[in-house]
């Protein structure tokens, strides 16, 4: 076996990722934590400054309830997701996030992140949830406040290493196990609770960028569905495996489309000029009740879209010229305020890509578009698995204990393995958190553990004869390579092992071809999943026979092997749910409508460790008492 040194770490609360589910949890967790004595230790595979889908930094938080102006209220929130994901969300858990993620934003503003104000004080809206913000810097702050609450409770962190397995105990989750990205060492986790906030994944589906734009995605790269393996592995339920998210977004750079349509007012249209939310209005009838009601869910407007596509009306663009005129045009009488309007909508224009996708600005710059003199095109991405955003695929966790459903067997956001939490992209059905969500989601779940720690924490046995042989398992990609690596010339060409980049691009080609990627014009059906799930006998035979040169791609091993079990759990999922649910994000022809009397409900599976067999799992939709 590799030389590997074994690091053991015995600590009361793991978190698993570093994100901002984790930093929230973090920070609640070490408040409490502190008070009874525990320790809480985090791990990340990355740096926790710039880690998780906010390294870059973001120009809006989408969740701002406003309860104590009276803006809105927690249940008028459960009703914008209930709309948006077509009826199916576990509302108690979205009532829990929605009546907490205002105090999580007031404290980002403690903590000294920039939310936009008017001259009255109050905070800038974007749309009716979202804040304008200053956000390069958001993940550094979020992360400094998750740091400080660490280490004034005695907490530890450690960044770069790849949590690769969970560690059980039957059924119960006592930790985690993963190895440095540095150095050769292996990471043995003991924990009496462990959250598991570990994001979303990428690169399961093939990308729209290959060649040269290889890797470029609108999700952060780095995700690579370590929450779902994680989860699945663990034996836990899980939820909306189906609920893919497939955002339309400026084309090739990824480049965000909120502050269009929502702060400019922009409006999509196809080449010919034509309108699709307008032209295409009747095809809503087709999904009502949701399609009829406002706001139009995302994935319908993606779908009309496609319809032009369909239709040869492609390309789609984003009327960015228009927008800015008319907002311009109230300012022309006076020359001079009409050049100042237009110059501070051209940088707020460029300003939204600067804060968060860069990449976005450069293509511009490269393909010489000025945002006020001509339209841009927009595009539908390949899917993506987030269940923060619109996606809501994730683990099915415990709802919050004063709210009469039938969802409840544990401490609140605990998965149905014992010890073992989920939050932000991890848990799901509770779509629609986004970062200000996931980061009060995290705190729901950090106190919660620790209670449940004070509650039911025994000393914890771990059998260190089963960490070897997962270290053993783990490890042994690199020791294939090295036993094998010299009998051909190229070593990247090997009868005795598939590299992970080989391993990634038959994944990927599997679930564009067969599960409705961008390849396939997001269609699928019953007879193209079977024959996807057939392919999969040999993709998951072969990725026993993954190799690794390095310390690298053992992390690249690994995340492939996480996005595989992401992907399974999709196609199962999809195969289950006989109807087309989300037309936008998939459409399955061969049921292409939606069947409320049949399918409105959550479609749950669990891998049995015992067995190693997927069960199918029907569960009942319950809307929150009153809402
Ligand atoms: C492109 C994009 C734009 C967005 N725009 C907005 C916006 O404008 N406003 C808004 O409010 N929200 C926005 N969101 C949503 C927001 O970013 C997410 O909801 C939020 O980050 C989810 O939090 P999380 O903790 O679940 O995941 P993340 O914040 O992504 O964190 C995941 C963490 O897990 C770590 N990790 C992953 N695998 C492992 C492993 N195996 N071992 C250890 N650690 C691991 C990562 O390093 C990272 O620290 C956007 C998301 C994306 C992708």
């Amino acid at each position: 076996m590799a030389n590997f040194e074994t690091v053991e770490v015995s600590t009361d609360l793991l978190i698993v990722g570093g994100g901002f589910a984790a930093c929230g949890a973090a920070t609640e967790a070490a408040y409490w934590a502190k008070k009874h004595g525990l320790k809480v230790t985090l791990v990340d595979k990355a740096a926790l400054d710039r880690s998780g889908a906010v390294a870059m930094g973001l120009s809006a938080i989408n969740q701002y309830v406003g309860i104590r102006d009276g803006e809105n209220t927690a249940e008028d929130y459960v009703r914008y997701v209930r709309q948006d994901l077509m009826g199916i969300s576990r509302e108690d858990l979205v009532y829990n996030i929605a009546r907490h993620v205002d105090s999580t934003v007031h404290l980002f503003e403690k903590w000294g992140l920039k939310i936009w104000t008017d001259e009255q004080g109050k905070y800038v809206h974007e749309g009716r949830w979202q804040l304008m913000i200053n956000g390069e810097s958001y993940k550094v702050i979020i992360a400094e406040a998750a740091k400080n609450a660490l280490a004034d409770a005695g907490g530890e962190i450690y960044e770069r290493v790849f949590i690769t397995a969970p560690l059980m105990e039957g059924n119960k989750c006592v930790g985690a196990v993963g190895f440095s990205t540095r150095e050769n060492k292996f990471y043995v986790f003991k924990a009496k609770a462990t959250i598991v906030a570990a994001g979303g994944a990428v690169h399961v589906f093939r990308p729209r960028s290959v060649g040269e734009g290889f890797g470029r995605s609108w999700y952060p790269p780095f995700n690579t569905g370590s929450s779902a393996y994680f989860t699945m592995k663990a034996g836990a339920e899980m939820t909306c495996q189906e609920v893919r998210f497939i955002p339309i977004r400026f084309k090739d750079a990824y480049g965000p489309v909120g502050a269009w349509f929502l702060l400019f007012k922009a409006r999509a249209v196809s080449a010919e000029g034509g309108e699709y939310m307008a032209v295409r209005k009747d095809e809503l009838q087709n999904w009502a009740p949701y399609g009829l009601a406002k706001p139009i869910p995302a994935n319908l407007r993606n779908y009309l879209g496609m319809l032009d596509i369909d239709a040869g009306l492609g390309p789609l663009y984003m009327e960015t010229a228009e927008a800015i005129g008319n907002i311009a045009k109230d300012y022309q009488d006076d020359p001079k305020a009409f050049k100042k309007k237009m110059k501070e909508l051209e940088s707020e224009a460029w300003e939204d890509f600067l804060d968060m996708t860069i990449s976005q600005a450069h293509l511009w710059a490269a393909q010489n578009i000025k945002p006020e003199e001509k339209h841009s095109e927009i595009a539908a991405c390949e899917p993506y698995f987030i269940g923060s955003h619109s996606g809501a695929s994730g683990a099915w966790v415990s709802g919050p204990e004063d709210v009469e459903t039938p969802y409840k067997w544990g401490h609140t956001n605990m998965c149905t393995v014992e010890g073992l939490f989920a939050a932000g992209d991890a848990s799901g059905a509770s779509s629609h958190k986004f970062s200000s969500g996931s980061h009060a989601e995290g705190r729901i779940a950090g106190k919660s553990a620790i209670r449940y720690i004070v509650e039911n924490g025994q000393d914890l046995k771990v059998d260190m004869a089963e960490v070897d042989k997962l270290k053993a398992t783990i490890l042994a990609p690199l020791d294939l390579y090295e036993a094998h690596c010299k009998e051909t010339t190229a070593p990247e060409i090997n009868p005795n092992y598939i590299l992970p980049m080989q391993f990634m691009f038959r994944l990927q080609k599997i679930m564009d071809e067969y599960a409705g990627g961008v390849t396939s014009a997001f269609k699928t059906s019953k007879s193209l999943l079977k024959r996807a799930m057939e392919l999969f006998v040999f993709l998951k035979e072969d990725s026993e026979k993954l190799a690794a040169r390095d310390v690298y791609d053992l992390e690249r091993c690994w995340e492939n092997i996480h996005r595989m079990w992401q992907g399974e759990a999709h196609i199962r999922t999809v195969f289950f749910r006989e109807e087309t649910r989300w037309p936008g994000y998939y459409f399955r022809s061969d049921t292409p409508r939606m069947d409320e009397e049949n399918w409105h409900c959550f479609a749950n599976c669990r891998w049995d460790p015992a067995t190693g067999e997927w069960e199918m799992i029907k569960r009942e939709i319950v809307a929150l008492p009153g809402v």
